[in-house]
């Protein structure tokens, strides 16, 4: 099998059988990420503490592009640091645009099975999303602390007190 092809392969495989497509039972964050240009709409639910993402999963809907690059996202991100989570943002992104050195691309493992996007230039906000919306949360979260981290998923309403979404007060 060529590498195109097992590239394919792979996309293909977390687009049909995403291991992290699903709710989280108790996430920190939730942020919806649209991009209204394809129409792909996804709820990325990440689960943050001590600094370290330890869970991340997502629903909605979209292309197999945007579905099967967020399953790999957070394929990518769960166990990472903050800091290591956003540097792989960092990667994705210099591979979509196609400035990524090999070491970038060696440290996104299956996820740079999309390097091809960077040949696609209208698929590019489609790769991008799942990746584009856990930074927007992590900078949130570095920028006003857990207090205001952004809740606010589909279906787990939120504390107007304490803006947490197991609270039993809500
Ligand atoms: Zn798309």
């Amino acid at each position: 099998m060529d590498i195109k092809s097992l590239y394919r392969e792979i996309v293909n495989e977390h687009n049909l059988h995403p291991e992290h497509k699903h709710d989280l039972d108790n996430p920190t964050m939730v942020l919806n990420g649209v991009n209204p240009s394809c129409g792909d709409d996804i709820n990325l639910q990440l689960k943050i503490e001590n600094g370290i993402v330890t869970d991340a999963a997502f629903n909605g809907s979209g292309c197999a592009i945007s579905q099967a690059s967020t399953d790999m996202m957070c394929d990518q991100i769960i166990g990472k640091s903050e800091e290591e989570a956003l540097s792989l943002a960092g990667d994705f992104k210099d591979m979509i645009h196609g400035t990524a050195t090999q070491e970038q691309k060696d440290a996104l493992d299956e996820a740079a099975a999309l390097e091809d996007i960077s040949h696609m230039p209208a698929r590019v906000k489609c790769a991008m999303l799942g990746w584009r919306t856990m930074k927007e949360m992590i900078e949130d979260l570095q920028k006003n602390g857990t207090k205001t981290a952004q809740v606010s998923a589909n279906n787990s309403e939120v504390c107007g007190s304490c803006q947490r979404t197991d609270c039993d007060r809500k």
